[in-house]
């Protein structure tokens, strides 16, 4: 019996907030599975067993750590994330490729974006390098002004 595909990644045994080994601050978990689909060179890294966090500051050049204080930086990943770049046509959505313009530009996109969600067919857990839901980036013109 061939059930590869369906063991889940459970993350309940790490914290679920842990502080950046860089800047100190506290961050959300992340699976291994999110980083290595994000991953510059997937091959040459050594994920442990362990809790794995995503640090979102822009001004912190660590992407992902890990309980030990691994750190994965910036340039170690393939992916840029808006999060640490100005870049307007970096993408805030992964799975469809919005970027903030874009979405700035067209409010449409973000229903798109929610019936995809609503239907399960995003990817946000390998495409969005947090493993999460992009719908909570997508930028409003209110605080855009
Ligand atoms: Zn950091």
């Amino acid at each position: 019996m061939n059930n590869c595909c369906t063991q889940k990644e459970t993350l309940k045994a790490y914290p679920p907030t842990l502080h950046c080994p860089a800047n100190g601050k506290l961050y959300n978990k992340v699976k291994r599975k999110t980083i290595l689909h994000h991953l510059l060179s997937p091959w040459s890294f050594t994920l442990h067993e362990q809790g794995y966090y995503f640090c979102t500051d822009p001004e912190c050049g660590v992407v992902y750590f890990g309980q030990d204080k691994t750190r994965i930086a910036v340039d170690d990943v393939r992916t840029t994330l808006w999060q640490k770049t100005n870049d307007a046509h970096s993408f805030i959505c992964y799975c469809f490729g919005v970027t903030k313009s874009l979405a700035l530009s067209d409010e449409g996109i973000k229903d798109f974006v929610k019936t995809q969600t609503k239907n399960a067919l995003c990817s946000c857990e390998t495409s969005n390098p947090s493993g999460r839901c992009c719908l909570k980036d997508f930028p409003t013109t209110k605080n855009q002004a």
